[in-house]
């Protein structure tokens, strides 16, 4: 029997997680100069939580998840970490702490989905939160910064803003309906999937990717001409707020998120180098979702999680994916003598930070430093019984050849020196 990782998920190896650590911490440095502190959640949740966050009619709940019996209650693994965000928030009484509360989370999320190129059962998320009293647009604006902050941060080239507003609870019902209303009456030229979502949820409609669909789509209504003045003078000073950032943004009519619990400001940011999974992150405004989960009403919320999985890819198309690592010293020894003296010095080298490969037999002198090469050492260094009795170490460059004999003292320097240069 030879076991293979299940269809849809997948092994990170080195050296990619290196680069995974690079935009986990980057993503850690970044959020937190905005405040933002780690919240750490389960994978998995009752499947109601979800059906009520996420939508029993969005394509999430309706077929990608993951759901089993336990004993007699249904449970799911996670497919987006939001609602056990709020879910956390409500269940610790986070509304008693002052001001917003500002939390981030990264972690695996599942989905039944059709796998392919930055589409994956398991696949990876880093999303930030902001609950609490204030639906201030600039907390908008502020967020939306932060993740550029982090995109530049990483180099990712070729981000695109976009954004729209979907309305609230006051102007959007009298929109779905009429676009419904106008759906009815193009509902023979539409594929199954929008036919179907005619009723069940026709703003997905506008989410089409189906060629012959886009003429149609392109004559619908605009959500932006039946906004209600609360939302309209929402939408304008988020987008003012964007502006007294010199953050560039383009609108887009037809951008409306796949989740229920979104309303007013949504966004969207795409990067090159995904096909058509081009979208790395999605985020916007849930200001109901506090109190359809049993919170209060008066919370509100925004927040946007990034794919992780797709954001990697782009760095790595766009060739920013590159991280530095790999072997400083490759510590060859020769000598039962010299092998003391090579543990204590590996030590030594690793307090120091250097990254240090010890060999755990002796080896011939050829075969040895023919390993150091193919481990793509940068140094190696060599200690046999003359170096042992002179008191200095042989230092090799790997990349140039050149060799040198050094006190041990002066080896650190060295290295160091020549590491800078690289
Ligand atoms: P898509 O339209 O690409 O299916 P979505 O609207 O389902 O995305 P969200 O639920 O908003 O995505 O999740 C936010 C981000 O998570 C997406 O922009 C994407 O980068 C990533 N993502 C979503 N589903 C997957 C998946 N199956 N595999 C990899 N990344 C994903
Ligand atoms: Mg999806």
């Amino acid at each position: 029997m030879k076991f293979q990782a299940i269809k849809g998920v997948r092994d990170i190896l080195p050296p990619e997680s290196a680069l995974w650590n690079r935009v986990e911490q980057a993503a850690r440095d970044v959020f937190g100069t905005f405040g933002f502190a780690e919240i750490r959640l389960p994978i998995f949740e009752q499947t109601e939580l979800f059906a009520r966050s996420v939508g029993q009619e969005t394509d999430i709940v309706s077929k990608e998840m993951y759901s089993f019996q336990d004993h007699d209650s249904s449970i799911s693994l996670r497919p987006e970490a939001t609602a056990s965000v709020v879910r956390a928030y409500i269940e610790h009484g986070m509304q008693t702490l002052p001001g917003n509360v500002k939390l981030y989370y990264m972690g695996p999320m599942f989905r039944r989905e059709r796998p392919q190129k930055g589409r994956y059962r398991q696949f990876y998320q880093i999303g930030a939160e902001v609950l609490g009293p204030s639906d201030a647009p600039g907390i908008d604006a502020e967020v939306i910064e932060m993740l550029l902050a982090f995109f530049e941060r990483l180099q990712l080239k070729g981000a695109v803003l976009n954004i729209n507003s979907i309305g609230d609870k006051n102007c959007r019902p009298a929109y779905v309906e009429l676009l419904r209303a106008e759906l009815q009456k193009v509902r023979e030229q539409l594929g199954a999937d929008s036919q179907r979502r005619i009723d069940t949820n026709p703003l997905r409609v506008l989410d089409s990717k189906l060629e012959h669909e886009q003429a149609i789509i392109e004559k619908l209504p605009h959500i932006a001409d039946h906004l209600c003045a609360e939302c309209r003078a929402h939408y304008d000073e988020v987008k003012r707020q964007l502006a007294l950032r010199g953050i560039t943004y383009q609108e887009n009519w037809r951008l409306v998120r796949g989740l229920d619990y979104y309303m007013r400001t949504t966004f969207e940011i795409t990067a090159p180098g995904l096909g058509s999974q081009n979208a790395v992150c999605g985020g916007g405004r849930y200001d109901g979702l506090v109190e359809l989960l049993g919170g209060q009403a008066t919370t509100k919320g925004i927040g946007f999680a990034i794919g992780t999985d797709r954001l990697l890819l782009s760095l790595q198309e766009s060739g920013a994916g590159e991280v530095e690592g790999g072997l400083d010293v490759y510590l060859a020894w020769f000598g039962a003598a010299a092998q003391t003296a090579a543990i204590k010095l590996a030590r030594r080298l690793r307090d120091a930070g250097f990254v240090v490969e010890l060999p755990a037999v002796e080896m011939k002198f050829g075969k040895s430093l023919g390993l150091a090469d193919r481990l793509k050492a940068r140094h190696a260094v060599i200690l046999g019984e003359d170096e042992l009795a002179a008191g200095v170490v042989a230092v090799k460059n790997l990349a140039d050849g050149t060799q040198n004999k050094l006190a041990e003292q002066d080896l650190f320097s060295y290295l160091r020196a020549s590491h800078a240069s690289d």
